[in-house]
């Protein structure tokens, strides 16, 4: 008898999150975030996928105008364009009035995108639903009053880690280190859905359709068709988002939770059951790949990138890496 595909039958729409217009994402030299978000989305053309969501806040297209040529192209190429907020601070560090209003500021910016769409989806930045159900279900309101509904995410692996060492690697010219990183990200791919997959397929019972997350960065332009092949050659059957969220358990809510989770970690934990996580031998090699002084991985995104969303909103900085 010939093995099962490891992960036969798993339906995945993919999603693209942030690109490198994150604001706070480092670009390689003689990048641009247009070519990037290019790149992005020839790669997954490329590989046979057109009508992708991405998900990008707006906060760099209002100091930059002349950003929104990303999101021509992307459109373009073919894809979709959601609302990610404005800032993207997760909900527990706003109000639901500001939260609102934040939405309502990328719409702004970016509505005329969002309306080429088949649908009109929202994704919580981090996908994070924190805060209260209160307070959510203020948002959530908020949310289908202007004909939005929320896309979560059900399975990522953690590929915001890569971003800082890939990007290290790329300015001490290691190119071993840069291969390494690319089979690394292919590899934690594969994890990431068959531990997702799995999970679900504890709580549900059965196979559920699964909306994956990618980043859109140049790490992500050079894996993405190496990642969509390894999932074809284990089964997996690529899905539009607009399928995937017919499914109760895409559109409905699971608990509040204020840790850094994903929609389907959320149900994990309100089973009581351990939440998918990739690997930390994994996470361990990513974090250290390729060094350099003043540029450590997890304070990057702590300094860099998330601190400044909190000053910017008001809060005090609260995240729990764990
Ligand atoms: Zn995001």
């Amino acid at each position: 008898m010939t093995e099962r595909p490891s992960l036969s039958n798993v339906q995945v729409a993919i999603t693209v999150d942030d690109f490198v217009l994150w604001d706070g994402t480092p670009l390689p030299d003689g990048h641009t975030s247009l070519d990037v978000t290019r790149a992005v989305a020839s790669a997954l053309t490329q590989a046979g996928q057109t009508g992708v969501y991405g998900f990008a806040h707006t906060y760099s297209i209002a100091k930059d105008p002349a950003s929104l040529a990303c999101w021509d192209a992307w459109l373009g190429a073919g894809h979709h364009l959601g609302n990610h907020t404005h800032q993207h601070a997760p909900l527990r560090w706003m109000s639901a009035d500001d939260f609102c209003r934040d939405v309502d500021h990328a719409e702004q910016l970016i509505g005329r995108y969002i309306d080429a769409a088949p649908e009109r989806y929202f994704r919580y930045p981090m996908d994070m639903s924190s805060g209260s159900e209160g307070k959510r279900g203020r948002v959530e309101d908020y949310l289908r009053d202007n004909g939005y509904r929320n896309a979560p995410i059900t399975c990522w692996f953690g590929d915001f880690v890569y971003i800082v060492p890939y990007q290290r690697s790329l300015i001490t010219g290691d190119v071993q280190a840069q291969t390494r990183l690319e089979e690394l990200h292919v590899q934690g791919a594969i994890e990431g859905l068959e531990k997702h997959a799995a999970s679900a397929r504890a709580m549900f019972g059965t196979d559920v359709p699964h909306i994956w997350m990618v980043h859109g960065t140049p790490l992500a332009a050079r894996t993405i068709g190496r990642i969509i092949e390894a999932y074809k050659a284990r089964g997996v059957q690529f899905i539009s988002l607009e399928k995937a969220m017919q499914h109760p358990v895409n559109f409905g809510l699971p608990p509040v939770h204020d840790a850094f989770s994903n929609h389907l970690q959320r149900y994990a934990v309100a089973a009581g059951i351990t939440k998918p996580d990739l690997a930390d031998e994994l996470f361990g090699e990513i974090l250290f790949k390729c060094p350099i002084n003043g540029m450590e991985t997890l304070q990057y995104y702590d300094e860099r990138v998330l601190k400044p969303i909190a000053e910017r909103v008001g809060s005090p900085y609260l995240w729990d890496w764990a």
